[in-house]
C-alpha cells in the first residue's frame, strides 16, 4: 500500500473497505515490537498474541502510565514502554483535559502527513480551485524544551513543523516557512496577516486548527489594521517586527508600496461592523477551516457572522496521543460533522458509554461499534500507549465503506456540578447554542465562553463568564449591555439545561440562580495568553469549557464588566 506523499483519494477507499484486517496488522506489528517492554512483559510474558492482549493488558488512564513515562522522561531506556527508541515527547496542550500531559514519541510522522494529504484531496474535490489557490492557515511552533534527561519535548503540533516531514505547503501557504518557525506569538500573527492580506487575491482557504485561535486572530486584526494598512502603503514592514529571518521573509512578500490596497483595507476595516470581514478581505475565499465540534462549537455563531455564512469546515479529529480520521464531507453543516476514522494510524479500541454517560463494560474493536451507540475510544499505538483511555466520548453516525463515523460528542470530564447534577460540556453547549437567539436580537455575538461551578455561595450557582461583541461597532465602542435582555439569555440557558438541573434550581433549592458575567473586550485573549506562558501550544489551543484554576478564574475575574441573574425557576 502506497502511503508516501502524493497519495490519491482511491487510498481512502482502500484504507475504509478494509478496516478489520488493516485494524489487525496494526495490532500485530504493535505487539510484536513492543512485547518485550517492561510494560507489556508484565501482562503478555513475550508473547504478541491479540486475544492474550485483549484478556490481560489492562485498560488504563493517564495517572496509570504516568509513572512509566515519567521514567523514560527522566533517562531510563526507552524499552520500558517501547521497543523502537524514545526519541522525543510530545506535550499535549491541557486546556481540555485539566492537565497537562506528556507522551513518548518514537515516530517518523508519516501518519500525521497521510492524514494531511488525505483531507486535502477530500477538499479538493469538494472546493473547486482549492488545489490552485493558497491557504491562510494560522500556525505556531513554540520553542522547544527538553525532559530531564534532555529529550526534545513540545507540543504535537510544534514537534511535527519542526520535523523534516512538515515540508513547507509551500506556494499553497501565504505564510512562507520563517514565520511559522519563528516563536515569538505576536510578531507571528502579525507577519502572517500582512502575508495574507498582500496576497488576499489568492487565499482560498482561511484558518487555524482549533476556531478558538482564528477568533483571537480576528480580534488581533481589529487592533492593527490600521498599521497593517500602513505598512502596505509604504512597502516597509514595521520595526517592532525583530526577528530578522521573519522580517526578510514578509519584506520579500510586502514588496513595493501598495496604496490602493491599503485604502482598500481601510475601506473594509473602517466600516462600522465586521460582518463578513473575512470574505469581504479575502473575497475568494471558499470556506473556513478550522474545527468547531466540541468545545469549539461555541465559536460558530461568531465565524459565521465574520464570514457572511461561508462554510465552516472541521476537518480532522486529532490528538497527541494519536491521529483519529478526517471529515469526508467537508461541506456539512457544523453540528452534522462527522469523522472518518483511519485504521492504519493506530489501533483503536471503544468502551461502550451507556445513555447515562456510564462506562459499560463491553469493549469492542472499530469495525463492531453500532450504529447511534456512544463510545469512549482506547488507543494503542506504536509509541508506548497501550488500550489508553482518551477521555472523548463518540457517538457512531454511520459507516464509510467498513469503517465507522462519529461525532464528537463531548470530553468526558467537563462536568459541572454544584449540588448532583451532572451538566456534560454537550449540555452547556446546547444551552448556549439555544441562548444566542437572545444574543442575536439585540445584535451581539458571543466572542469568548467559559464557566465554574460557585460552591462558595449557599446554595452553590453557575457562573458563566461571557464575552460579547457588538455586530455594529458605536462610536463610544463601549458594549451597551441591557439588563433585560442580559437576565433573558440567564433564563434561556437556564431553560435549556437538563430536566436533572431544573428539578433542582427551584425557589428555596440546592442550586442557586445561574450568573452571567460579562468580562471585556480581549479578557479571553488574556486568558490564552495565560496558558500559553504556561506551555500550551497556540495551535492546540483550545479556551477550556469549564475552570478549576484559582489562578486561571483571577484573569477573568479581574475583567469582569457586569454580572445579571436569571429571575425566575426555569419550568421543569
Ligand atoms: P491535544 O492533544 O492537547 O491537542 O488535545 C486533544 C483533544 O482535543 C482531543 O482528545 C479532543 O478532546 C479535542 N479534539 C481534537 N480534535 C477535535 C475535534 N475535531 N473536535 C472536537 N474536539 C477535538
Amino acid at each position: 500500500m502506497n502511503m508516501s506523499l502524493g497519495c490519491d483519494l482511491s487510498l481512502l477507499e482502500e484504507l475504509t473497505s478494509n478496516a478489520n484486517q488493516i485494524q489487525n496488522d496494526v495490532l500485530t506489528k504493535i505487539l510484536k515490537a513492543n512485547a518485550n517492554t517492561e510494560y507489556l512483559h508484565r501482562f503478555l510474558e513475550g508473547s504478541s498474541d491479540k486475544d492474550l492482549f485483549k484478556k490481560n493488558v489492562p485498560v488504563v488512564s493517564y495517572e496509570d502510565v504516568k509513572p512509566y513515562i515519567d521514567r523514560v522522561a527522566n533517562g531510563e531506556p526507552s524499552d520500558i514502554l517501547s521497543g523502537k527508541p524514545i526519541t522525543s515527547f510530545v506535550r499535549s496542550s491541557g486546556t481540555s483535559s485539566g492537565n497537562r500531559k506528556i507522551f513518548p514519541g518514537n515516530k517518523n510522522y508519516e501518519d500525521i502527513v497521510l492524514g494531511r494529504d488525505l483531507n486535502s484531496l477530500v477538499m479538493s474535490k469538494h472546493f473547486d480551485g482549492y488545489k490552485e489557490g493558497k491557504m491562510m492557515k494560522f500556525t505556531f511552533t513554540q520553542p522547544l524544551s527538553k525532559t530531564p534527561c534532555g529529550l526534545p519535548l513540545a507540543s504535537a503540533t510544534s514537534m511535527f513543523m519542526k520535523s523534516k516531514y512538515y515540508r513547507s505547503p509551500g506556494t499553497r501557504s501565504t505564510s512562507p516557512e520563517e514565520i511559522i518557525q519563528c516563536t515569538d506569538t505576536k510578531q507571528v500573527i502579525y507577519c502572517q496577516l500582512l502575508c495574507g492580506l498582500v496576497l488576499r487575491d489568492e487565499v482560498v482557504s482561511v484558518g487555524s486548527l482549533f476556531a478558538s485561535v482564528l477568533v483571537q486572530v480576528i480580534h488581533f486584526l481589529e487592533n492593527y489594521w490600521k498599521e497593517l494598512a500602513s505598512n502596505i502603503r509604504s512597502g516597509h514592514l514595521s520595526e517592532w517586527i525583530t526577528d530578522l529571518s521573519c522580517r526578510d521573509a514578509v519584506s520579500a512578500i510586502l514588496g513595493e508600496p501598495n496604496p490602493e490596497l491599503a485604502d482598500l483595507i481601510e475601506n473594509e476595516c473602517g466600516q462600522k461592523s465586521w460582518q463578513g470581514i473575512v470574505s469581504r478581505l479575502w473575497p475568494k475565499t471558499k470556506c473556513v477551516e478550522a474545527i468547531v465540534t466540541g468545545m469549539m462549537a461555541q465559536y460558530i455563531p461568531a465565524l459565521e457572522f465574520y464570514s457572511n455564512n461561508l462554510p465552516l469546515v472541521s476537518s480532522i479529529y486529532a490528538s497527541s496521543e494519536a491521529f483519529f480520521g478526517i471529515n469526508v464531507n467537508p461541506l456539512s453543516k457544523p453540528q452534522d460533522v462527522s469523522y472518518t476514522f483511519l485504521p492504519n494510524m493506530s489501533y483503536f479500541e471503544f468502551i461502550h458509554v451507556d445513555a447515562d454517560g456510564e462506562d459499560t463494560s463491553e469493549i469492542v474493536d472499530l469495525v463492531d461499534v453500532k450504529l447511534g451507540g456512544y463510545y469512549e475510544p482506547l488507543v494503542t499505538n506504536y509509541s508506548g500507549l497501550y488500550r489508553y483511555r482518551m477521555g472523548d466520548v463518540l457517538q457512531v453516525t454511520g459507516f464509510y465503506n467498513k469503517t465507522p463515523q462519529f461525532r464528537f460528542v463531548r470530553r468526558k470530564n467537563t462536568v459541572l456540578c454544584v449540588y448532583l447534577e451532572p451538566t456534560t460540556e454537550e449540555d452547556i453547549l446546547k444551552a448556549l447554542a439555544r441562548a444566542t437567539v437572545v444574543l442575536e436580537s439585540s445584535d451581539l455575538i458571543l466572542t469568548g465562553f467559559t464557566c465554574y461551578g460557585d460552591i462558595s455561595t449557599v446554595p452553590g450557582h453557575y457562573v458563566f463568564y461571557v464575552e460579547l461583541k457588538a455586530k455594529v461597532n458605536e462610536s463610544t465602542n463601549a458594549l451597551l449591555l441591557d439588563d433585560k435582555v442580559l437576565v433573558e439569555y440567564c433564563c434561556v440557558i437556564e431553560e435549556s439545561l437538563s430536566n436533572f438541573y431544573r428539578s433542582l434550581r427551584i425557589k428555596d433549592g440546592p442550586i442557586g440562580a445561574l450568573e452571567v458575567r460579562i468580562v471585556k473586550e480581549g479578557t479571553f485573549d488574556s486568558l490564552m495568553e495565560y496558558y500559553v506562558t504556561r506551555g500550551a501550544s497556540i495551535t492546540q489551543y483550545k479556551t477550556p469549557m469549564c475552570i478549576n484554576s484559582d489562578e486561571a478564574l483571577k484573569v477573568l475575574e479581574d475583567k469582569v464588566l457586569a454580572r445579571f441573574f436569571s429571575d425566575k425557576s426555569p419550568p421543569i
